[in-house]
C-alpha cells in the first residue's frame, strides 16, 4: 500500500487523509519529514485526496541508493528482457485503465475523456519502447585499417532523474521512464506535488508487471526539498525535466555545474494562425478545444489566435459560439470539456492578469454561482482582442482557459507576430493553400507544427519539443529518446 493514516498524535478526524510513502527499491517507504502537503481535487477542494510528503535528504539518498544498486543487474539484461519486462508493464495499466483515468480526473481536474486517453496512450508509449528495446543499438562504421572492424554502440547513463509536472500526470513519466529503461538505465521519478497518487499508481503497476526492485523508483516530494538535491546527487548520470521555464532554468543550470547531461521541456505561448482562405468552422472548431479544453493546462494549448483582417469578424464570431458550446463543470461531471485550473493559486495568478489588463474582452463564460462550482478552482473561459504585443497575454503562459486574439495584414505579418515571444512550442496554420503552408512550415519558430490541426498533443511516436525558451535543445519520444538515454562507445578492433 502506497499510503498510510497520519503516525502523528493529535486529534484528527477519522477521515484524514492518508500519509503517501515514496516507492523505494520495491518497498512502500515513509518519509520523516516534518511538512506535509495537501493533494487536493480541483475540482472540490474540500476533497483532499492525500498529504504529500515535501521530503528529506535522507528520501533522496535512498532513493538514489536503489537506483545506483539495482543498476548493474538491469544493464546487463539483454534487450529482448528488458522489453518483456515494459510489455508486462504495459498489460498491468491496461489492466487498470478505467480506476487509473479516475484517479486523474480526480487528482489534477482532467475531464474524464482525456484521462481515458491519457492512459491508453502510456499503453501504446511502453509498447513503442519494448519495442525500442529489440532494434539496433549501434552502427557498423567502415575503418581506415585494412581489415579492422570499426563500429558505435548505444550504452545507458546509469542512474537517471525525471522531475515532471501535473498537467500529464501518468504520460510524461513514461514517455520519460519507458526510454530510460528501455535502453538500461534506472529511474528516480520526481513528481510534482499535486500529482503525487498518480505517480505512485504507476508504482503500482511497474510491481505488478514484476519489474525488479529499485529499477523504477518514486520520489515524492516539494521541489526545493528533493527535487534539487536529486539533480546534485553524485550518482545521478542525468536529468530529464519538464515543467516550467524558471524551474528549468534552475534545472540546468545545477546539471551543467555537475557535467551531467540534461533536457528540459518548459512552457509555451502557443498560437494559431487563421488565413483568409481558410476553413473557418474547422479553424474556430479546433482553437477553441485548443484553447480551451482542460482548462488550457497543456503545454502545447493554444494561447493567442492571429487572424487575417479580411475574415476577422466572421471567425470571431464562429470562435465565441464554439468556445461557448464547450461545457464547463466540475469534471466529475462527463460531459465537463473545460474543468478547473489546478490550485487556488494559479485561479488567483489568472484572474490577477484578467483583472489589470487593457485589451478588449470579446468573450467571457459564466462560472455559476451554486457551491458546486465554489469549491472548485475554476476560472472563466476568456477571449481578449487587442492586447499590447509587450503584455501578459500576449508574452506570459498563463496556463489558463484564455486566449488572445491578434490582427494581421498577411501571411508575414502573421508569422512575425506569432513569433514575437519568448516561447516556441508548437504552432497551427488554417488555410487551403500550400505555398502558404510551406512558408509557414519554413519561418515559424515552433518546435511541432501542424496545417489545420490545433496546437495540442503530438503522436506518441514522433519527436516531441520546442524551440527556444521552451526548450534546452533536445526532443522526446520517438528514436529521440534514444539520444538522450544513451551514449555513444566508439569501438575498433583490429585482427
Ligand atoms: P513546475 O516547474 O512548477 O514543476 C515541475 C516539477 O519541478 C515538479 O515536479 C516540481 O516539484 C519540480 N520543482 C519545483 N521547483 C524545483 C526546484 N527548485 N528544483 C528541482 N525541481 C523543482 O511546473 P508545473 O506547474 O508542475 O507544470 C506546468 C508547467 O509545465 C507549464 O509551464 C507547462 O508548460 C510545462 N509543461 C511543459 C511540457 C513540455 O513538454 N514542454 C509538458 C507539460 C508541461
Amino acid at each position: 500500500m502506497f499510503g498510510d493514516r497520519p503516525r502523528t498524535s493529535g486529534v484528527r478526524r477519522m477521515s484524514a487523509p492518508a500519509q503517501l510513502r515514496h516507492f523505494i527499491g520495491g518497498d512502500w517507504r515513509p518519509s520523516e519529514t516534518e511538512r506535509w502537503i495537501p493533494d487536493v481535487n480541483p475540482s472540490d477542494a474540500e476533497d483532499v485526496l492525500a498529504s504529500v510528503p515535501a521530503g528529506t535528504s535522507e528520501d533522496v539518498r535512498a532513493a538514489v541508493a536503489a537506483a545506483a544498486g539495482a543498476y548493474p543487474a538491469w544493464r546487463a539484461l539483454s534487450g529482448p528482457a528488458r522489453s518483456e519486462y515494459l510489455y508486462n508493464w504495459a498489460s498491468a495499466i491496461g489492466e487498470r485503465r478505467e480506476e487509473l483515468a479516475q484517479l486523474l480526473v480526480r487528482e489534477v481536474g482532467k475531464p474524464v475523456g482525456e484521462a481515458r486517453g491519457e492512459v491508453a496512450r502510456c499503453v501504446t508509449i511502453l509498447r513503442y519502447y519494448a519495442g525500442d528495446a529489440v532494434r539496433p543499438i549501434g552502427d557498423l562504421i567502415p575503418a581506415q585499417a585494412a581489415g579492422a572492424l570499426q563500429y558505435s554502440i548505444h550504452q545507458p547513463l546509469g542512474v537517471v532523474a525525471l522531475i515532471t509536472p501535473w498537467n500529464f500526470p501518468v504520460a510524461i513519466p513514461l514517455w520519460k521512464a519507458a526510454p530510460a529503461l528501455a535502453f538500461g538505465n534506472t529511474v528516480v521519478l520526481k513528481p510534482a506535488e499535486a500529482s503525487s497518487r498518480c505517480a505512485l499508481a504507476l508504482a503500482e503497476t511497474a510491481a505488478a508487471a514484476g519489474l525488479p526492485r529499485g529499477v523504477f523508483n518514486v520520489l515524492l516530494g516539494a521541489g526545493g526539498d528533493v527535487g534539487m538535491p536529486l539533480v546534485e546527487a553524485p550518482d545521478v548520470r542525468a536529468v530529464s525535466f519538464t515543467g516550467s521555464g524558471a524551474v528549468g532554468a534552475l534545472v540546468a543550470a545545477a546539471a551543467a555545474k555537475r557535467n551531467i547531461r540534461y533536457q528540459t521541456e518548459m512552457g509555451g505561448k502557443n498560437v494559431a494562425i487563421v488565413l483568409p482562405d481558410a476553413d473557418l468552422g474547422l479553424a474556430a472548431g479546433l482553437t477553441a478545444a485548443g484553447a480551451m479544453r482542460y482548462a488550457g493546462q497543456k503545454c502545447t494549448a493554444t494561447s493567442r489566435v492571429v487572424v487575417a483582417r479580411e475574415v476577422e469578424a466572421p471567425f470571431l464570431a464562429e470562435l465565441r459560439a464554439r468556445v461557448a458550446a464547450l461545457p464547463l463543470g466540475p469534471v466529475t461531471d462527463p460531459a465537463a470539456a473545460i474543468g478547473p485550473v489546478i490550485s487556488k493559486h494559479s485561479q488567483d495568478a489568472i484572474r490577477r492578469v484578467l483583472g489589470e489588463m487593457d485589451a478588449e474582452c470579446i468573450y467571457t463564460g459564466e462560472v455559476p454561482a451554486s457551491n458546486e462550482f465554489a469549491r472548485g478552482y475554476f476560472v472563466s473561459p476568456t477571449i481578449v482582442r487587442g492586447a499590447a504585443a509587450d503584455s501578459a497575454l500576449a508574452q506570459r503562459e498563463l496556463f489558463g482557459p484564455v486566449l488572445a486574439s491578434f490582427t494581421a495584414g498577411d501571411l508575414d505579418e502573421a508569422i512575425a507576430i506569432a513569433n514575437a515571444t519568448p516561447y516556441g512550442l508548437s504552432a497551427s496554420l488554417f488555410t487551403r493553400d500550400l505555398a502558404s503552408a510551406l512558408r509557414y512550415v519554413d519561418r515559424i519558430e515552433a518546435g511541432m507544427v501542424r496545417v489545420n490541426g490545433d496546437t495540442t498533443g503530438v503522436d506518441p511516436h514522433a519527436p516531441f519539443g520546442g524551440m527556444k525558451s521552451s526548450s534546452s535543445g533536445t526532443r522526446e519520444q520517438g528514436p529521440a529518446a534514444q539520444q538522450f538515454y544513451t551514449e555513444i562507445k566508439t569501438v575498433q578492433i583490429n585482427p
